[in-house]
Parts: structure tokens; C-alpha cells; sequence
């Protein structure tokens, strides 16, 4: 059995989610925040891939032109806005790494981490090589920035560091978690500790999903959750009351 890692973290989030969208295949509404960080996900690639030099923040901005997705905004004026803030988010990201600009290594790499009886799969988003030493970097959009301590818990970041070591065959320098609406970067090396960690999670969330334990998880999440109104958790059957903000 093949996993995407996103459907491992959305197993994580909340069981009841990922069966109401990957088994009763349920569709849910465009979002702009997907499409606003996908959007900026694929101008970063194009920055750091740029055929020719260094790219300028004139090329930088026709970048996000040709990667700007229209789709999940309620209004011309809502996507408008969206887009003046993701102009303002990358002439920063511009200034933080145009003076020590260097061409990715590789982008939107796939791989496939072989467990036992399941294979775990998805895509790096950015390797960068510094003379003999390699870093892999994930881009976040989210307002919610991660502290240190978080991101040495984060899922996706040890899957990353494991997903190079299924690559290359050692483990990369570092994992640098770059929110690119704050500008932190913040890297880490995973332990060995937290890679046995993982590696235990990813085998719970694979037996979750081969016996079908489909529970509701009900938590923060379920405000920007497009199965709301079906939820079985908005009555409180997974034991917690949750005051919805509509
Ligand atoms: S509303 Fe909450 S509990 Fe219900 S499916 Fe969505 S995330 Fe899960």
C-alpha cells in the first residue's frame, strides 16, 4: 500500500477528515489559502530555478504572474487583496535571498520511504548543496509560525530528513522549516530518537487505516474544515463540546 505523507497528516488531524475526503471522496470547496500557498510555493520554484543569474524582484513578481492560482476566492476584491499581500511577502522574501542567491539542487523531488508493508510517498520541496554538505528547506505560509521546539516535533520535517535518506542514502545537513510570511528559518537536525518516533506514528496511522478507525478528532481545525456541517463531531460525539465561530 502507497500513503502520501499529506494523507498521513490529515490522518493525524482528524481520522473522521480523511475518510469523508479520501474514501466517501466527498469534494470540498476551493480554499484561497491553498491556492494562496501554492501560489507562492510555485514562484519560489521558478526563483530558484531561474534560467539566467540572478533573478531580479521584477522576475520575481512575473514568477508569481505565471504561478498565481484564481481559483477559492469569494470576490475579484478578496483575490486582489490576497495577491497585494503575497507581492508584499515575497519583496521580503526577495530581500532575505537575493545577496546570497545559489540555485536549488533539486525541487519538488519525489520519493518513496519503504516500511514493512506500506510505502510512505510525496515530494521534497527544496535541496540545496553547500560545497559537500546538503540542506532540504520546506516552505510554510501559514500566520501561525512554528517555535524551535515545534519544528523539532514537526511530522513533516523528520519525514523530509527521512525522505533525503531514502535518496541520497545519508542523512541531510540540516531541515530548515522557512515560514515565508514571517521570514524565520529555522533549522534542525533530527535525531535518531525521533526518527524511531516517526517511523512508530507512521505505522499507527497506516493501522488506523487498514482497520478503519475513522473517529472524529475534534480540536481548533475543525473551524476552517469543509465537512463541518456533516460532522457527526459537531454535536460533541467525540466527547468535547466545540463553540463553531458561525
Ligand atoms: S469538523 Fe472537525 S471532527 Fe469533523 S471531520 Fe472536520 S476536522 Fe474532523
Amino acid at each position: 500500500m502507497k500513503l502520501s505523507f499529506s494523507r498521513l497528516d490529515l490522518y493525524l488531524q482528524c481520522p473522521l477528515k480523511y475518510k469523508y475526503r479520501y474514501i466517501d471522496k466527498i469534494k470540498e470547496k476551493p480554499s484561497p489559502f491553498a491556492s494562496f500557498g501554492t501560489s507562492i510555493h510555485k514562484t519560489i520554484q521558478k526563483f530558484f530555478t531561474h534560467p539566467d543569474g540572478v533573478p531580479t524582484i521584477y522576475d520575481t513578481y512575473n514568477y508569481l504572474e505565471m504561478s498565481w492560482i484564481r481559483e477559492g476566492y469569494s470576490s475579484s476584491i478578496e483575490e486582489a487583496s490576497f495577491k497585494e499581500n503575497a507581492k508584499k511577502m515575497l519583496t521580503k522574501f526577495y530581500q532575505d535571498n537575493v545577496f546570497n542567491y545559489m540555485k536549488a539542487c533539486t525541487i519538488e523531488q519525489y520519493f518513496e520511504i519503504h516500511l514493512n508493508d506500506f510505502i510512505i510517498n510525496g515530494y521534497i520541496d527544496q535541496v540545496n548543496k553547500k560545497g559537500n554538505t546538503y540542506e532540504v528547506v520546506e516552505y510554510k505560509t501559514s500566520k501561525n509560525g512554528k517555535s524551535i521546539e515545534e519544528v523539532e516535533k514537526d511530522l513533516q520535517i523528520a519525514t523530509y530528513h527521512l525522505a533525503f535518506k531514502s535518496i541520497y542514502g545519508f542523512p541531510p545537513n540540516q531541515v530548515i522549516y522557512y515560514n515565508v510570511r514571517s521570514g524565520v528559518k529555522l533549522g534542525i537536525k533530527v535525531t535518531s530518537l525521533m526518527e524511531e518516533f516517526i517511523l512508530q506514528t507512521y505505522k499507527d496511522i497506516a493501522s488506523g487505516i487498514l482497520s478503519e478507525r475513522f473517529h472524529s478528532q475534534v480540536g481548533v481545525h475543525c473551524r476552517w474544515c469543509d465537512y463541518l456541517r456533516i460532522c457527526p463531531g459537531r454535536e460533541g460525539v467525540s466527547g468535547r463540546q466545540i463553540t463553531f465561530p458561525f
